[in-house]
């Protein structure tokens, strides 16, 4: 830990990362500790909204992401079999007016290794999974698998869907399988421009059970990828993830257009996620800890916005604490709580029933959200 360290942010995920490099800016001392030994780019892309954009920019990495990013002029829905558009929501020049910064998407990994870049030389701990976490009144003792401690004031639990922290709060509670499974490939598009169709920088296809999201994720157009969400009764594998086949996705895909049948056969790896979730969680924080993101409320990923919450609670966070102070984390995370709650759970419900912009609707309320600028709601307005 750095000499006079007082926040530790336990999980380096989009979230945590997040948080740390918006909390350092504000001139709090923060280290991150998080499990992995390394990270390494592994195979998936993300959307990025412009209410994340907007914190990007606070940051510092807006402008370097929007280089290395997709920068889709539409979000397409169309029916999975006859191919007819159910929407065309407009993004590119349009989200910049109206929302205020670009919609992207772009390799998880590429966005992950750039948060990464933005927080201060040496305060990022790798190869520390948290194994317990005491909170003495006067300080937080966190113990990890390698067998080192630590101590801070206040602890962060950014550390996942999984999360240790919320087990110590809360108790162990294995999340909800959703019944649904996630299909991950990416794709060589230079190799699917030879087909001769023409594939969209950002489109869904959907069914009334099911649906393939596809997308470029590097501004070069050099890159394509898939992700689905298709119903399985029961996820029975060890692990998070598990490798699957051109066969199984032909099968979970049968009639759907040929643009999708060619996606498909392009495929050379693919594999296959457990969609989770949690109920809402009957507290975010108490005493010095307190949750964000996955930790806090995970979601079925179907609105593209759950990263996106996790970045969104770690600037309100830190908006929170440079309000209160370190000493009154108290009401900072009371603060937090209130301005984050409404807007976390409506995103959560509105992801797990799969709606979103299926049909042509207005996405003001999501992408035109400044998490800096909108007025901070009191506690006793909750
Ligand atoms: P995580 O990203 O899970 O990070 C948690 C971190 O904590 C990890 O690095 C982990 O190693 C670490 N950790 C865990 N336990 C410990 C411990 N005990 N000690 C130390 N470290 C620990 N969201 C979007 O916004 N847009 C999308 O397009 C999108 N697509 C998705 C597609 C799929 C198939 C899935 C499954 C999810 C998708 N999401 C998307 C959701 C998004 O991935 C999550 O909501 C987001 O990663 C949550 O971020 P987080 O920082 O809270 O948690």
């Amino acid at each position: 830990m750095q000499p006079g360290s007082r926040i530790a942010v336990v999980g380096a995920g989009l979230g945590g990362v997040a948080a740390a490099a918006l909390l350092q800016k504000a001139g709090f001392a923060v280290d991150v500790y998080e499990q992995a030994p390394a990270f390494s780019r592994l195979g998936a892309g993300i959307h990025m909204g412009p209410n994340v954009l907007k914190i990007f920019r606070r940051i510092g990495i807006e402008d370097a992401l929007v280089a290395i990013s997709s920068k889709p002029d539409f979000w397409f829905s169309r029916d999975g079999e006859t191919g007819d558009y159910l929407s065309r929501i407009p993004l590119g020049d349009y989200a910049v007016k109206e929302y205020g910064a670009p919609y992207l998407t772009v390799h998880r990994g590429d966005l992950h290794a750039l948060q990464v870049s933005a927080l201060q030389p040496g305060t990022l701990h790798f190869d520390k999974r948290l194994t317990a976490i005491v909170d003495d009144r006067s300080g937080v003792d966190l113990t990890f698998a390698d067998g080192t401690r630590a101590r801070a004031d206040i602890a962060v639990g950014a550390d996942g869907i999984n999360s240790r922290i919320r087990e110590t709060l809360l108790g162990e509670e294995k999340p909800n399988y959703s019944g649904w499974v996630g299909h991950r490939a990416l794709l060589d598009k230079d190799v699917l421009r030879k087909t001769g169709f023409d594939f969209e920088a950002c489109v869904k296809w959907w069914t009334h059970d099911r649906h393939m999201m596809v997308y470029d994720t590097t501004a070069d157009g050099r890159e394509y990828y898939y992700v689905t969400g298709v119903p399985h009764p029961a996820w029975d594998f060890d692990g998070a993830f598990v490798p699957s086949s051109r066969e199984e996705m032909r099968e979970a895909f049968a009639g759907y257009h040929p643009i999708v049948q060619t996606l498909i056969d392009a495929t050379t790896e693919v594999t296959k996620w457990p969609l989770l979730n949690r109920n809402p969680l009957p507290l975010w924080s108490e005493g010095r800890l307190v949750l964000l993101g996955d930790a806090c409320h995970p979601m079925k990923p179907h609105m593209a916005q759950g990263a996106a919450m996790a970045i969104e609670d770690g600037a309100m966070l830190a908006r929170c604490l440079t309000e209160t102070g370190l000493s009154d984390h108290s009401t900072a995370f009371r603060l937090y709580e209130a301005n984050r709650r409404e807007r976390a759970s409506r995103v959560q419900a509105v992801s797990n029933a799969n709606t979103w912009l299926r049909t042509q609707e207005d996405p003001a309320w999501v992408f035109g959200y400044d998490i800096f600028e909108a007025p901070l709601r009191g506690e006793s307005e909750v």
